[in-house]
């Protein structure tokens, strides 16, 4: 079977090839398509990640897989949430994201409890859809710690391995992270076809 993935960037393409290397789905890019900017204005990671594989499979006619992802963090009521990817995009760097990330938390002066949520939407061509939800949690620390991951990593202390994700081995952080737990009901579904 082939499935095209809803995304531009090359990681999450190598990384979703890598899922599936033991199954026999081949996994193709929004690139071989003429997808263009697609506007994700769901208030939901559901509606956001519906939207961006519905898109690609109507275009394709294949079926699509889209995932979208970010960090919810208690005391700012759930936010960054969906709009992860856009807070302070002020700042070049995430090393400054995560700084004033801290900053924000700290002066909230309340629970630092947070986590990160990944929702994996596959959209056939005749609007079958199924969602796969991954969750995990922690809370953000005082302080940035660790140089490996990416995005927030730094700044997000994992309860189940009780380091922060900056701090820690991709192949480790993906056996609790949100995307790591949402990539393994998507492998069920597809081992249970
Ligand atoms: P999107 O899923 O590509 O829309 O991006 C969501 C945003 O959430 C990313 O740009 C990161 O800032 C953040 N994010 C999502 N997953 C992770 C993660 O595993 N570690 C750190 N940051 C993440």
């Amino acid at each position: 079977m082939k499935i095209v993935l809803a995304t531009k960037n090359e990681g999450k393409l190598e990384e979703f090839r890598s899922l599936f290397k033991d199954l026999n789905i081949e996994i193709l890019s929004e690139k071989e398509f003429n997808v263009g900017e697609i506007i994700e204005d769901g208030i939901t990671f559901e509606e956001n990640s519906l939207i961006k594989a519905k898109t690609v499979s109507q275009i394709s006619g294949l079926p699509a897989l889209a995932d979208d992802s970010g960090l919810c963090i208690d005391v700012l009521e759930g936010k960054p949430g969906v709009y992860t990817a856009r807070w302070f995009n002020e700042f070049s760097s995430y090393e400054d994201r995560c700084k004033k990330m801290v900053e924000l938390v700290d002066e909230k002066n309340g629970s630092r409890d947070a986590k990160f949520v990944s929702v994996i939407t596959l959209y056939y061509p005749n609007g079958e859809t199924h969602v796969f939800r991954g969750e995990t949690l922690g809370s953000i620390s005082h302080e940035l710690k660790g140089n490996l991951g990416h995005g927030y990593d730094p700044i997000f202390y994992s309860h189940d391995l009780k380091k922060n994700f900056g701090e820690v081995s991709i192949e480790l952080k993906n056996t609790v992270s949100h995307r790591g737990r949402a990539f393994q009901k998507l492998k069920e579904y597809f081992k249970n076809l």
